[in-house]
């Protein structure tokens, strides 16, 4: 496993419109584990492959990263004493060629931000909930109804695919302005 680069705006690289996977072999197990390790150390709860300039329809989700080291399949490997802390327990979830379909016209709002936008936050409205399909490293077909944070993630992550960046869904005015802020940001450092 290696950790990858993640491209950062304006890279053109991040609106490509990814391909869809036609190959389950070892190098798309090979992308999968760098994503998964790439965006635990960034750290990040979702990450898309054209984040890592692999243009391919793959995503990568854990909404419980709050612990980069926490390795809980792991943690009797220690031994010698007991461990006070209980470590957050991973759940890393892959989605390949994935298919979202709203099924609902409530809408939810959330402050959300990117590992490819360092440092900015902006509220975006989406559907509540979902429908989605998608494949797993095997090439096998699942499908289910998402809702709450897990549905406004795999949206978020899903526009990357498209090309689309959280930013895009903002006013042209407050996109200028976000994008102004990241100019300062990154000037100061
Ligand atoms: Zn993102």
């Amino acid at each position: 496993m290696a950790i990858r680069e993640i491209l950062e705006v304006p890279d053109a690289r991040l609106k490509v419109v990814s391909a869809p996977v036609e190959k389950f072999d070892a190098d798309l197990r090979t992308l999968v584990a760098d994503m998964f390790e790439t965006m635990y150390d960034a750290p990040g709860i979702g990450l898309a492959a054209i984040q890592v300039g692999v243009a391919q329809r793959v995503l990568v989700i854990d909404l419980q990263p709050e612990d980069p080291d926490a390795a809980p399949e792991e943690c009797h490997a220690h031994g010698g004493h007991s461990h006070s802390h209980q470590p957050t327990k991973r759940e890393p979830m892959v989605f390949i060629n994935p298919v979202l379909t709203p099924v609902t016209e409530d809408e939810t709002v959330y402050n959300e931000g990117c590992l490819s936008v360092p440092e900015i936050y902006a509220d975006v409205t989406r559907p509540s909930a979902i429908h989605a399909r998608w494949q797993d490293l095997d090439g096998n077909a699942h499908e289910a109804d998402i809702d709450g944070f897990l549905a406004i993630c795999l949206q978020h992550e899903m526009d990357h695919l498209e090309g689309i960046l959280f930013i895009d869904h903002l006013s042209r005015l407050k996109r200028s302005m976000v994008l102004k802020k990241l100019e300062k940001i990154r000037r100061a450092a």
